[in-house]
């Protein structure tokens, strides 16, 4: 099977523990599960007592805390890479389900501390937050408190979370339970082939016109099969969240998800307007892919078709040297850094019988370095997800000066380090080639990315809007839902793509629509940041890597708007986001000039 150049690849966890029944697991358990009871008989006290609970208290409250999570996060974490890495080995499923079981134990025992911070009156805990004693816990105790006029009483909250299991919870599991186990049926080469969603979908980047055609007819031709169904599962779904908004005090349907993503609606409101500013920006690209591909349009199925040429094979050790250069030429800390993951195997790259599927970096807390795991495949895709996640991996280096509550970052700027990383190498890249086709295949392949992120992701957001605002008047019918969603992809596409009619049926088989409201707004919060602060970085050369290395270094730190500013951002200007699109434009006026 590993017949690839990453063959032998693979992370060494012995940082974490020696083996998966190493005697320190179990007695880190044990450990945690006293100190969570000790800390919930000294402190349960102390915060239902305000008039007597002092800073230095709360702050010890936070440090004991943050210990008891830093342990159990390096059990939680060993055993969940050493799940990743096979997971059909008994052993691995079994330490992986016992960790997560006692760990979620040992959380529940520690619970009660951020709703009785939630309880306490605003003078008092106002004056706690100032306290200097707590200065480098701020913002982790600030962001909870933003959470106190949309919280319930114990049992309320007690009961709306028993209810979702057979209420929200259960249609979810619908929705899952139907779209994976869809089958396609599609006729090839004179015999009938049957395909999963992810199998069918990925047809459309085939270089045969009418086998992408015929797989877009067919994955919305099955869809529409249990259309009813799934129209059901999202409506209810919708006024699910509607009622709950209510009862929680939101104001509007995005309110909840902007305020874990940190971030107030006005700067949401801009980017997306902006964004659809540049719609026509699309419009250029897919008159010229049209023009690649001879055709007098594009239809909707041609949108990923190949152009160009792909480089292949891509040796992992070739990948290394592209991807530690690209790095190096932003700066040398990056280099060193970067070269540590390979030097010190903390890269999982080989494809193995058993391991986990597609990549992600795990930065477990500021005591632990982080680890990478990827599929490696000898392919220019593959390297791009390397690049990935070890911009992930730079930036948990780096944040490991910060407390553990200030480690992590929100959905919004989260995307930041990693797709950054990714345009280092890919220009790095772009510059070392000289085939005209090869050029060409590169520049469509990171604009079309680009676009499914920063286009595509604006339109599903406004799909929602669109459809939050509907069902405030009435049930949502499939006729409806497919004329809304129209409506949000015709701005996109304008008369530059056509949508086949059956195009209708898009909506239904996108998950964050049903597992996690306006999510997708993230996305193109993250892409385009990273497009304008690397403009910035183009226009201001060397001056502007010690301020980018400090926000990475901030971590989670604070809010997003305010870790920006010190490098001259502020995401509630037009123009900031415009320079996201002035980086696209280059991507496509480069392609234009290559052809
Ligand atoms: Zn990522």
């Amino acid at each position: 099977m590993a017949n690839n150049s990453a063959a032998g690849i693979h992370w060494d966890l012995s940082d974490l523990f020696a083996a998966h029944d190493d005697r320190q697991i179990e007695s880190t358990l044990v450990n945690c599960r006293s100190s969570a009871e000790k800390f919930a008989a000294r402190f349960r006290l102390a915060l239902e007592n305000p008039a007597t609970l002092t800073a230095a208290t709360l702050r010890e409250a936070l440090e004991e805390l943050a210990r008891i999570y830093e342990a159990l996060g390096r059990v939680g974490s060993y055993a969940g890479l050493l799940y990743a890495a096979d997971t059909a080995k008994p052993e691995y499923q079994d330490l992986e389900q016992r960790v997560e079981q006692r760990g979620t134990e040992i959380r529940n025992l520690l619970l009660f501390f951020e709703l009785a911070w939630l309880k306490l009156e605003d003078d008092i805990a106002d004056k706690l937050i100032k306290d200097e004693q707590l200065k480098p816990y701020q913002h982790y105790l600030t962001s909870l408190r933003r959470y106190r006029p949309h919280t319930l009483s114990e049992l309320e909250e007690k009961l709306l979370n028993e209810r979702d299991n057979t209420g929200r919870n259960a249609f979810g599991r619908l929705f899952s339970e139907i779209t994976s186990s869809l089958v396609f049926k599609l006729e090839r080469v004179g015999k009938t082939e049957e395909l999963n969603l992810s199998q069918i979908l990925s047809l459309l980047h085939e270089p045969d016109r009418n086998l992408r055609q015929c797989a877009m007819e067919t994955v919305y031709q099955e869809l529409s099969q249990h259309g009813q169904v799934l129209t059901f599962i999202y409506d209810t779904l919708i006024q699910d969240n509607l009622t709950v908004d209510r009862l929680r005090s939101y104001p509007h349907p995005m309110a909840q998800r902007h305020l874990s993503n940190e971030i107030d609606a006005t700067a949401v409101k801009t980017m997306m307007e902006v964004t659809e500013r540049n719609y026509p920006l699309a419009h250029d690209y897919f008159r010229l892919k049209a023009k690649l591909l001879e055709l007098t349009q594009l239809a909707l199925y041609d949108q990923y078709a190949p152009v160009g040429k792909e480089v292949r094979p891509f040796a992992y050790a070739k990948a290394q040297e592209v991807i530690l250069d690209a790095f190096e030429a932003f700066d040398a800390k990056f280099r060193a850094l970067a070269g540590e993951f390979f030097a010190k195997n903390w890269i999982d790259a080989e494809i193995r019988k058993g391991k986990r599927g597609g990549a992600f970096c795990a930065s477990p807390s500021p005591q632990l370095h982080p680890y990478v795991l990827c599929n490696y495949d000898d392919n220019l895709r593959d390297v791009m997800t390397i690049a990935h996640e070890l911009g992930h991996g730079l930036h948990g280096c780096l944040s490991r000066k910060q407390n553990y509550f200030n480690y992590d970052t929100p959905l919004t700027t989260a995307e930041t380090a990693s797709v950054f990383g990714e345009m280092l190498v890919f220009d790095h890249l772009l510059e070392q080639q000289t085939d005209r086709e090869v050029q060409i295949a590169l520049l469509a392949g990171k604009i079309e990315d680009i676009f499914a992120t920063v286009f595509r992701q604006n339109v599903l957001t406004r799909f929602e809007e669109l459809t939050f605002s509907a069902r405030q008047e009435k049930r949502l019918t499939p006729e409806a839902l497919g004329q809304l969603w129209l409506r949000a992809n015709g701005k996109y596409y304008g008369d530059a793509v056509t949508m086949p009619e059956s195009y209708r049926w898009g909506w239904s088989y996108i998950p964050h629509f049903i597992h996690s409201r306006f999510y997708c707004y993230s996305y193109v919060f993250g892409q385009l940041l990273v497009l304008a602060l690397y403009r910035m970085y183009k226009d201001e050369g060397k001056s502007f890597v010690p301020k980018y290395i400090a926000l990475l270094e901030a971590g989670g730190s604070d809010t997003p708007d305010a870790l920006l500013k010190p490098l001259g951002v502020n995401i509630h200007q037009p123009e900031f986001w415009q320079k996201g699109f002035e980086e696209i434009r280059g991507l496509t006026t480069k392609l234009q000039a290559i052809i």
